[in-house]
């Protein structure tokens, strides 16, 4: 009889292999997931005493809802097998968790969860995929704080000049970044320039700089390459907008000192800055929900707004089978969404003056190079070798600034695009270096570590610098050309 049972348990399937894995742990052979995750919230650590509460203030004084966070935690899931990721992205959209990252060359993906839902995901998975060895890692203990702990509260020294890193001290808002251009501008007339591209679903402007030395030159002989770089596509990659317009500030203030490698850029090359993408949304994560992520336009649906701007572009456009409430919602149609739609005109109405060479998209987080094609693995891009040699030429100057490591591989891989299509399909990096320019990457700035999107103000500085010496070594290579 007890063998009969033991043969109908083994027969159930998910069944049996709950049953197996409390038999391990009580036998002490293996330790259930979801009671990793549990001791993992239990775990008392003690907090970093520099550092007010967010509940010590009053609430009139919180620029958002910080309690909308409450009970949230950022989970990572280690698996030693590659395949194992997508299997995982793929449960997590199944049970609506939502994935903050998935670093196929760190084998990890990040996942915000309640206690709840992370026991709930994490017993779904050892039902399903009893073999599956996940290692568990807690990034977010405390979300809310670390949601708080990003933005900056005006004290007496809030002051910034042009000339000064001052302004890097913090992350700013999208005023005060719009402030900050007009004052460079204003500064730096010979050299700066402000465009503007077009307006958004809630009628803000998006705004682009241009740096060039030949400002005043009426038509130049031969149209300088430019190189492009773009961030903030997605709202909560702070990182990212800091960097470019700390890259922008470089620049400047390397030209004015008469560096001879800036003088050289800017002799042979222009720049163009759009460090905005997605002002709505990046307006959203400043009053709202600082882990808003795609643009605020309207849907079919009238619960769920935005759409992942890159995720819009007309270059192997999918529409996915993903509704309006989820955060890589690509719109109905290409260029659907309003940003990815300006920058397109814009870039074809400029595009005899100001020919591009290189682009640089700049997001967060995981560190790591990405260059094309995001939508398939199965499509090389022309010169990949060249490609990949100057990716770990950008890599290899980030190391050698800061000793960070950034990893080097396709955005496929990087985004599983083999397994999940849509996942890659109508990005920015394929359509810019499909119609547009020669060379193009993805950076993913930092952190690897413990603040996924919510990296602490104190790093936008190191984080600058080392982007920044990676665009030193894009613009040699292609001054050398
Ligand atoms: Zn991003």
């Amino acid at each position: 009889m007890f063998h009969f049972l033991l043969v109908l348990t083994l027969l159930s399937g998910q069944a049996f292999a709950r049953d197996w894995s409390l038999l391990q742990l009580s036998f002490g052979l293996k330790k259930l997931p979801e009671v990793d995750f549990i001791s993992l919230i239990d775990q008392t650590v003690p907090r970093n005493s520099d550092s007010v509460h967010y509940s010590s203030l009053a609430k009139e004084d919180w620029p958002i809802d910080f309690d909308q966070y409450r009970d949230q935690y950022v989970l990572r899931v280690n698996v030693a097998a590659e395949e194992d990721l997508s299997t995982l992205y793929e449960a997590a959209h199944e049970l609506n968790v939502s994935v903050w990252e998935f670093s196929v060359s760190k084998r990890f993906i990040d996942l915000q969860v309640s206690k709840d839902s992370g026991v709930e995901f994490l017993q779904h998975v050892t039902a399903r995929w009893p073999d599956m060895d996940l290692q568990l890692d807690l990034v977010v203990r405390d979300l809310p704080q670390t949601v708080f702990e990003t933005y900056s509260f005006p004290d007496d020294d809030d002051d910034f000049t042009v000339q000064e890193d001052l302004f890097f001290k913090r992350y700013r808002d999208l005023k005060t970044i719009y402030q900050w251009f007009d004052l460079l501008v204003a500064t730096y007339p010979d050299l700066l320039e402000v465009e503007w591209i077009g307006q958004t679903y809630e009628g803000r402007d998006i705004k682009a700089v241009r740096l060039t030395a030949h400002k005043s030159e009426p038509s130049p002989e031969k149209p300088l390459k430019t190189l492009v770089i773009t961030s903030g596509i997605h709202a909560r990659e702070w990182i990212s907008v800091s960097t470019s317009c700390y890259i922008l500030y470089r620049l400047l203030q390397d030209y004015e000192k008469g560096k001879k490698k800036a003088r050289l850029y800017l002799d042979n090359m222009d720049f163009l800055f759009l460090p905005v993408m997605n002002p709505d949304g990046y307006e959203h994560t400043w009053t709202t929900d600082r882990l808003w992520r795609k643009n605020k336009q309207q849907t079919y649906n009238p619960r769920c707004y935005g759409i992942d701007i890159d995720h819009s572009f007309n270059f192997h456009f999918t529409k996915s089978e993903d509704s309006p409430c989820s955060e890589n919602y690509p719109g109905e149609g290409a260029f659907e969404s309003l940003e990815s739609s300006v920058w397109d005109t814009y870039l074809n109405e400029t595009k005899h003056d100001h020919p591009i060479y290189g682009y640089i998209d700049l997001h967060s987080y995981a560190e790591e190079i990405l260059y094309p094609y995001a939508y398939t693995c199965s499509e090389k891009p022309r010169d990949e070798e060249n490609l990949i040699e100057l990716a770990y030429g950008l890599s290899q100057s980030i190391r050698l600034t800061s000793g960070k490591s950034y990893a080097v591989l396709s955005a496929c891989e990087d985004k599983g695009s083999d397994l999940l299509p849509a996942m890659g399909a109508g990005s920015a990096l394929d359509y810019m270096y499909h119609n547009k320019a020669y060379w193009a990457f993805v950076l993913k700035l930092r952190d690897t570590g413990s603040h996924g999107f919510l990296l602490p103000p104190k790093f936008i500085v190191p984080v600058g610098k080392e982007i920044y010496s990676s665009i030193k070594y894009f613009s040699s290579f292609v001054t050398d050309k």
